[in-house]
């Protein structure tokens, strides 16, 4: 087993059920809740079992000693159970949503109450697997059966309780390949401005396991239907709102497990085409800076994460009227993660664009072998200064030019590279600065 599977908790049925029939024996009622009954119900296999009781917190935690109150305060406990760790969370209303992020009270409450402050009626369904039955207080199980998302009670009021849900409707919808109920569908389109309300880590997260899903490209048409691709994008696409996008680039994503920032970055330029930006002006130096500025902003990228947004807007470079040379090709694939870049000009050919300038690179790209993309250097700045030379600000430019010459196999031994530094030192030095 690889080591981040072991780490991962478990969460098994057969511990959950023992939770269940703790709770119930000890006279509470106990029910399994949430994404678990709407995979079951589905015959999908849960990835977690949540379980929701009337028990207080404070008696959850005395039945079950291995247990810890992660989220208290909100009624959660999270519970040691055989191999797995299991949320057990008290049946609550919750208050308002003042800063997007949390109620602002909780209050314990009934099993149906604590139905209605769920999101979507396929996800408010409750089961009782000690009894095998189930306990629908939104009628979810017709939904189910008609794969329709719908939020719980009246949309408007729900969405503006927590504008994330808007979002996770998205997501819901695309993972499971549903339809959305008009009424939810019009509520996310007249709320969609409203989304930046909420804060950026939760939308970033939200965002993060939509682009993660290999469904995502039926989330993208959907955030561009629903008016929430230019809020999302704010400050980058222009506002206007515009469905309809044909994503070519976004399209080449296939699978799981592919780089956040790659498919990104491949959103932003699918959206910025549609509206009508030039790919030559989106490559030009002062708007890849502003996207990648912006981009980290909106969306909270780590540092590596922005460098690796540069690295892909860089490759735009090959792209410029005059084909590069061929140190140029080398030095980009020499910058790390540089095959987040190939995939985008390999995308952006895909689409049509610059078909002929890809091919040309691609043949570059197949006839360099490995250790010649970035060899050691032959002419480092000790050996200038071992020739007589002064460390000064023409070292860097000499320096570049004997490595180009050495990428690109016009120098190949170091005599030749010293020779070429000389040249170009005593060149250099009969010009000003
Ligand atoms: P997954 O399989 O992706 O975990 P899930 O339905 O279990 O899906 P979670 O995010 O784990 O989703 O949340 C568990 C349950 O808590 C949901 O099924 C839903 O009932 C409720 N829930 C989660 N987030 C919200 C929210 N923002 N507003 C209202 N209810 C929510
Ligand atoms: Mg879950």
């Amino acid at each position: 087993m690889a080591a981040s599977e072991e780490n991962q908790p478990v969460c098994l049925r057969e511990d959950a059920l023992t939770i269940v029939q703790t709770l119930q024996r000890a006279g509470h009622i106990a029910y399994f809740a949430g994404g678990c009954v709407r995979d079951m119900l589905w015959n999908l296999s849960p990835k977690d079992f949540d379980v929701a009781t009337d028990a207080p917190p404070p008696r959850v935690r005395e039945l079950f000693p291995r247990s810890q109150g992660v989220g208290q305060a909100f009624g959660v406990v999270l519970v040691r159970q055989g191999k797995s760790q299991i949320e057990v969370a008290t049946f609550r209303a919750d208050g308002s949503y003042s800063d997007g992020r949390r109620p602002d009270d909780v209050r314990f409450a009934t099993p149906q109450e604590d139905a209605q402050r769920r999101d979507f009626t396929i996800n408010g369904v409750f089961y009782d697997p000690i009894a095998n039955v189930v306990i629908d207080f939104v009628n979810g199980q017709a939904d189910l059966a008609s794969r329709t998302l719908r939020a719980i009670g009246d949309p408007t009021k729900r969405f503006a309780e927590d504008y994330l849900r808007m979002l996770r409707a998205i997501r819901f919808t695309s993972r499971f390949d549903l339809k959305v109920d008009p009424s939810t569908e019009a509520a996310i389109r007249a709320n969609a401005h409203k989304l930046p309300r909420i804060a950026p880590e939760r939308i970033c997260d939200e965002l993060r396991a939509t682009f993660a899903s290999p469904n995502r490209m039926k989330s993208v048409t959907l955030l561009d239907e629903l008016g929430l691709t230019n809020v999302l994008l704010r400050g980058i696409a222009p506002s206007r709102t515009t469905g309809g996008a044909e994503h070519a680039l976004f399209r080449s994503l296939v699978g799981g497990n592919v780089p956040f920032v790659l498919s990104l970055v491949l959103f932003t330029i699918d959206t910025l085409l549609h509206a009508g930006e030039r790919l030559d002006a989106l490559f030009a130096p002062p708007r890849t800076q502003q996207i990648c500025h912006q981009l980290r902003h909106l969306f909270r990228l780590s540092n590596e994460e922005t460098d690796d947004v540069k690295t892909m807007l860089d490759a735009g470079l090959l792209l410029e009227p005059a084909m590069p040379g061929v140190a140029q090709i080398k030095r980009y694939l020499a910058r790390p993660r540089s095959e987040l870049g190939v995939h985008l000009i390999q995308s952006l050919a895909g689409a049509g664009f610059y078909v002929e300038r890809v091919r040309e690179l691609h043949a570059n790209f197949s006839s360099y072998e490995a250790s010649q993309i970035a060899p050691e250097p032959l002419v480092d700045g000790a050996d200038l200064q071992s020739l007589g030379y002064t460390p000064g600000p023409a070292f860097k430019r000499v320096l570049d030019a004997v490595y180009d010459a050495q990428l690109e196999s016009r120098v190949r031994e170091k005599v030749a590279g010293l020779e070429l530094a000389k040249t170009l030192m005593e060149r250099l030095a009969g010009q000003p600065d």
